[in-house]
């Protein structure tokens, strides 16, 4: 039988939800299924704050994850992630901070190859790239502070989510802002029902799916605000600088 987990973001229990193979990948969202691995990864739900994650996969080394997950076979299950989904984010970014990017040094945590940062210094962005899987030999701290740091997709994909936090929070600047990207699980994820949802998908490294309200608790413990611009992206903040001023009056739904 297994055993109920405390929950990392607000400590309540978390129990065992649901099972599915490894190799349950999101683009089965797209009608693509690839074969069964045999391996059962099992995600928790807290039934406090609704943080559902995979306790056995976030516990795995991180050669682990780069032999099992982020290998040469991931661009199949997430074909975007090489150059649409950087070219399409950066194209966004240089919208949304039309005429502001001269106050903004910019840092893309996560960013795996560097594309998003690159396509940004093509709009003549202070911009710069750092993925924890890549530059493990980069030392955080030399990197300074940013005033805006972009996460897309990434929170989805991290093991501890606090860690995540710390990092985030040792580089952004005191009016800084964190624009990050990962879907909300409110609505397809709930207690008592079989995990369907296709971005529970441990092929693609989903193993943290947050909730709303657990989103909120983990940007409250680090004592930053959090709004909602979409669905699927969020604001971290704790003093809203003149050159975002204009995000927050078009979003902030989370509060
Ligand atoms: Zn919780």
């Amino acid at each position: 039988m297994l055993k109920d987990l405390s929950c990392s973001i607000c400590a309540g229990t978390s129990m065992p939800h649901d099972v599915v193979d490894f190799n349950k990948s999101c683009e089965e969202n797209n009608g693509k299924f690839l074969r069964p691995s045999g391996v059962s990864i099992y995600y928790y739900l807290c039934h406090h704050c609704g943080f559902c994650f995979a306790p056995e996969i976030c516990d795995w080394p991180s050669e682990k994850f780069s032999k099992e997950i982020y290998n040469s076979q991931y661009i199949d299950i997430d074909p975007d992630y090489k150059e649409n989904r950087p070219k399409n984010n950066a194209a966004h970014l240089s919208k949304i901070f039309n005429g502001k990017t001269e106050h903004i040094r910019h840092l893309d945590f996560g960013g795996g190859n560097g594309s998003l940062s690159d396509a940004l210094k093509g709009f003549s962005w202070d911009s710069q790239s750092y993925d924890p899987f890549m530059h493990k030999d980069i030392n955080i701290t030399d990197l300074g502070r940013f005033n805006l740091i972009t996460a897309y997709e990434v929170f989805e994909h991290v093991p501890d989510a606090n860690a995540l936090m710390e990092q985030l929070n040792s580089l952004i600047s005191s009016d800084g802002v964190i624009l990050f990207s990962t879907l909300l699980s409110d609505g397809p994820i709930k207690p008592n029902t079989r995990l369907n949802w296709w971005y529970a998908a441990p092929r693609n490294g989903h193993i943290s799916l947050f909730s709303k309200k657990s989103l909120q608790t983990l940007a409250n413990k680090y004592n930053f605000e959090i709004g909602s611009l979409s669905s699927g992206t969020h604001i971290l903040y704790r003093k809203v600088p003149d050159w975002a001023a204009h995000l927050f009056n078009q979003g902030k739904k989370t509060n």
